[in-house]
């Protein structure tokens, strides 16, 4: 068996890893580069011919796992995509949100070339691509816009087809019986329907982690653990360190927000559409329900979080059992002080709310999405709360504020930042270091298996490596489509 991986080696994003055992070639994740513009730059090219691809497994419906597949697909793929229902159905959302994006970004960009191009004989090439719409996926010229459209729509569409969710969890599926090739997923814990994917061929197998959740979170199961296989492929993301407790996390939650009301001031929460939107109005509903929440308005201000919650509400067999039985009496994501804001007319109406109201919107690390505008009604007044409850990537607008700069620039504007600014971390979405070796520890014959470190940034992986390579674990970082031989 021949591995090698085209993304999430020795960094965080763009899961995607082959396995050949005998020519055939079986994909797990697909995904995006995610962070700075190098990072993403990374996007453009997939390392790979998609034609010889036999199948695709998708651990979950994050685009760093999920997002390159439409690029699969143009580049000739034939097979089939499988996972579970809930990851077809996210991730079918996260790409075209991806694609809308991308072709918003496109014609940003190429409207302010036509409005100053250094190179005035391309100016006309420019104005007809923006009336037809025919984009280049490079950028074949200087007069290009710097945003690359890496595919449309249609492209989303055409993938979707290729998609067959049959997996469930702890139920051997036959990929290929010609080769005798099984695939079996569990439960990874870590956002609605993801898996962690062993493959089995004949004698031989191996277990990808995909992302691997933090215990104890609201809605989704603890992650399952690993049995025996010749291989091990697992996320490092917080390798390196422990998380606060969930509960510690949402009692200084509610801090914040009583803090706030009472200095009558409104609460900004930026968060990431998918799960970490879900966990924090499941613990709204909560405070609610025990009386707590103070009366207010609570505003989900993103229309891809909003269908992401019903999707959420579509698929309740995926919840924690416990959570289940609630569910099957109450809403979880249901409070009375909820409004969801779809329509932009109604976006800018919450501007009219100075205090007692929490406002959730994207994105996360403030880099687009409607959150800029509400930065610049409420980040200037020291009443306001700004509270991060995700990680906050370099060079981002987020982990600027959160590293204490006093003024900011929105839409380009100048803005002062006197709202007090919080970061919580224990509603992290990935298992800390310790759950990481908790799971690996539950493989039978670990001396035997090859231990291999993915999905993390180089120098925790190395934290990581250190750590769990004395408790007799055989551990290795692989490179960008370095061929491990097991
Ligand atoms: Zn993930």
């Amino acid at each position: 068996m021949k591995i090698q991986s085209f993304g999430a080696a020795k960094t965080v994003t763009g899961s995607c890893h082959i396995v050949n055992e005998n020519g055939v070639k079986v994909m797990v994740d697909c995904g995006f580069f995610q962070g700075n513009k190098d990072e993403e730059n990374k996007n453009s090219e997939l390392g790979f011919n998609p034609a010889e691809i036999d199948y695709l497994i998708l651990t979950h419906a994050h685009l760093d796992h999920c997002g390159r597949i439409p690029m699969l697909i143009k580049g000739g793929f034939k097979g089939k995509i499988y996972c579970t229902k809930p990851t077809f159905q996210l991730a079918r959302l996260i790409m075209l949100d991806t694609a809308k994006i991308m072709l918003e970004d496109y014609k940003h960009d190429l409207k302010k070339r036509l409005r100053y191009n250094p190179e005035k004989k391309s100016a006309s090439h420019s104005a007809t691509s923006l009336s037809s719409a025919n984009f280049t996926t490079s950028r074949s010229s200087s007069s290009s816009p710097s945003s690359v459209l890496l595919y449309n729509e249609l492209d989303v569409f055409e993938s979707l087809d290729h998609f067959n969710p049959v997996l469930t969890y702890n139920t051997p599926f036959i990929l290929d019986e010609k080769h005798n090739i099984k695939v079996e997923i569990k439960d990874a814990g870590h956002i609605l329907g993801s898996s962690f994917v062993k493959l089995m061929f004949g004698g031989s197998s191996i277990i990808f982690s995909g992302d691997l959740g933090n215990k104890n979170k609201p809605i989704v199961n603890n992650f399952s653990y690993p049995d025996e296989a010749d291989a091990v492929y697992i996320e490092t993301t917080y390798g390196d360190r422990l998380h606060k407790s969930f509960d510690d996390s949402k009692t200084e939650l509610f801090n914040i927000i009583a803090t706030t009301f009472k200095n009558g001031g409104n609460v900004l929460i930026p968060s990431f559409a998918m799960e970490r939107t879900q966990d924090i109005l499941y613990i709204l509903k909560g405070f609610y329900k025990n009386g707590q929440l103070p009366k207010c308005k609570i505003f989900l201000d993103s229309p891809l979080a909003i269908n992401i919650t019903d999707i959420f509400l579509k698929n309740p067999e995926y919840f924690r059992k416990d959570e289940l039985q609630l569910f099957q009496k109450d809403n979880p994501f249901e409070i009375p002080y909820l409004t969801e804001t779809r329509e932009v007319e109604e976006s800018k109406e919450i501007n009219k709310f100075t205090d007692s109201a929490i406002i959730i919107a994207g994105s996360g690390m403030l880099t687009g999405g409607r959150m800029l505008h509400h930065l610049k009604h409420n980040l200037w007044r020291k009443e306001n709360s700004i509270i991060f409850i995700g990680y906050q990537a370099r060079g981002t607008l987020g982990r600027r504020i959160v590293e204490g700069d006093k003024t900011i620039k929105v839409f380009g504007e100048h803005i002062d930042v006197n709202a007090s600014v919080h970061t919580i971390n224990g509603f992290s979405s990935h298992a800390d270091q310790n759950e990481l070796i908790e799971w690996l520890s539950a493989l039978k014959n670990q001396q035997k298996t090859k231990i291999c470190l993915v999905h993390g940034d180089e120098d925790k992986m190395n934290i990581f490596k250190e750590k769990i390579t004395p408790l007799g674990f055989n551990a290795y970082i692989p490179s960008y489509a370095e061929e491990i031989e097991i």
